[in-house]
């Protein structure tokens, strides 16, 4: 049965007359309707938002310390409901969702311990200089559909802790988990604090220039990234963008072929490769190239594509049929310029469900379509290197620099190599690693400011600078 999931505003939950529906993408049902909110909502929404502030950002440390932990009691006292619900709406396997969800509840508990103190410039006869951090006042959310809960998370916490309130849109695509959590959070935030509205795609520009919000947090593509910074200028709202990535790894041959297989096989098919941060170029020495590829190749068998509820699925379908058809069409790029495939590039358009072969291209060309963009999807090219020169400088040829990686055994030189790679976080010897005091962000396309850690709650706030003259003649 359809069930109808309603937006939380000012503390109540609401629907609307107009509805969107959600779909499963591993068997294109519906399994929910959402409010398809209008201005009207929006502005119920941002109104609450801006009362909820002038209460809100008077609170203690400890306060909202206490409400955000509340949060994260909620989404773990309910994990299970909660995962089940996110595989049904954005495909992802069971085991993944779960990680997802703890994952949330683990990263509002963490930073619901942040805060940011005083600074003390000048402390003399003269004068006393002390910068304050204060609340930048209501934030707008706009979170896309890969880690609906994750995203939604990692806005609202730091938000909440800063001293500002939030009106958050998840994306059309993925809502149903983050409305279930909204009206968990109905009885565990202040009314007008949080505000989780729902709406087509045209509600998010009515956010990013309503004059009531003074800041946009925004996770999801450059090119949306880009109109949010234009509507964004009219009125000098602050911004911090996470955006698109197509992260490079880079092979050193004295890297254990078996044990590096599994590894980078996951750094591109977790989350059937809708990740941000997901290794989307993968550069191999020549000198165990063969070894590796074939060993890549090799464990992508082991693994099975299927529907993320049934045990034993690794890799669940594309989210939504309009990534399905991209990533259907890079792969069909890739065919008719004849590269080799290791595994999969067999995509049916037409079947039920999106589901994407596990693709494994053997050496295409830097310039294919389907290396040079961003794939999100699950699609692996992996190219031959001969030296680390040449593998840095294909590495920083994007207009991307979310992340990468390094494997070697010699991790001084791992190091030497990432300091040279033009992104915001490079691993060695891991992937994907991202700690809750830890700033993530891109450098170039891939965006614009942090999250997580101090300097991403530094973004919530603007620096205020009070000084008292010691020695004034009055
Ligand atoms: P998207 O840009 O299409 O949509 C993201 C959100 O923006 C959705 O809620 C959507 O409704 C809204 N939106 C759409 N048009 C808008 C507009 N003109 N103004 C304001 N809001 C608008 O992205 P997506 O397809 O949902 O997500 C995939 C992309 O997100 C990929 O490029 C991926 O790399 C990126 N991503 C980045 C990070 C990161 O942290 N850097 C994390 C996850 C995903």
């Amino acid at each position: 049965m359809t069930k109808a999931y309603a937006n939380l505003i000012d503390g109540e939950m609401v629907t609307t007359s107009d509805t969107i529906e959600v779909v499963n993408p591993a068997n294109e049902q519906v399994i929910g309707v959402v409010p398809s909110c209008t201005k009207d909502e929006l502005d119920r929404a941002v109104d609450a938002a801006r009362r909820a502030f002038k209460t809100w950002k008077k609170t203690s440390a400890e306060e909202r310390q206490k409400v955000v932990q509340g949060i994260a009691a909620a989404i773990k006292d309910n994990a299970e409901e909660l995962y089940r619900l996110l595989t049904s709406e954005q495909g992802k396997p069971h085991a993944q969702a779960q990680q997802e969800i703890y994952g949330a509840a683990g990263l509002a508990a963490a930073q619901s311990t942040l805060t940011l103190d005083d600074v003390i410039n000048q402390d003399d006869d003269t004068r006393l200089s002390r910068t304050r951090r204060v609340p930048v006042g209501v934030v707008g959310g706009i979170v896309p559909w890969n880690f609906p809960i994750m995203m939604a998370i990692q806005k609202i916490v730091p938000a909440l802790v800063a001293g500002c309130t939030i009106v958050l849109k998840p994306s059309p695509f993925t809502p149903l988990t983050t409305l279930r959590i909204a009206e968990l959070l109905k009885d565990v935030v202040p009314a007008g604090t949080v505000n989780i509205i729902t709406g087509p795609d045209e509600l998010g520009p009515m956010i990013t220039e309503h004059p009531g919000i003074d800041k946009i947090t925004f996770t999801g593509s450059t090119a949306t990234g880009k109109k949010i910074m234009e509507g964004a200028s009219r009125d000098l709202k602050r911004i911090t963008l996470e955006l698109g990535g197509n992260d490079a790894s880079i092979v050193l041959p004295d890297a254990d072929v078996e044990k590096v297989a599994e590894q980078l096989f996951w750094s591109s098919f977790s989350n059937a490769g809708q990740v941000c941060i997901a290794a989307k170029r993968i550069y191999i020495h020549e000198d165990i190239y063969d070894d590796l590829s074939k060993a890549i190749a090799e464990y992508a068998k082991g693994v099975v594509v299927g529907d993320g509820s049934q045990q034993g699925t690794g890799v669940g379908p594309i989210q939504n049929k309009k990534q399905f058809e991209r990533v259907c069409e890079l792969i069909q790029d890739a065919k008719d310029n004849g590269y080799q495939f290791l595994t999969g590039g067999d995509t049916d358009p037409s079947g039920t469900g999106y589901y994407v072969p596990i693709t494994i291209l053997d050496n295409p060309p830097e310039d294919a379509r389907i290396v040079a963009e961003e794939q999100f999807g699950p699609v692996m090219p992996l190219m031959k290197f001969s030296t680390v020169e040449e593998a840095i400088e294909r590495a920083n040829n994007s207009e991307y620099g979310l992340a990468g990686a390094v494997w070697t055994k010699d991790t001084e030189k791992g190091v030497e190599i990432a300091e040279q790679l033009e992104t915001g976080t490079v691993w060695v010897n891991e992937f994907m690693q991202l700690s809750p005091f830890t700033p993530f962000g891109g450098h170039k396309q891939s965006g614009i400011g942090a999250e997580y850690g101090l300097d991403g709650l530094k973004e919530f706030t603007n620096p205020q600078v009070i000084t008292v003259k010691r020695d004034a003649a009055v």
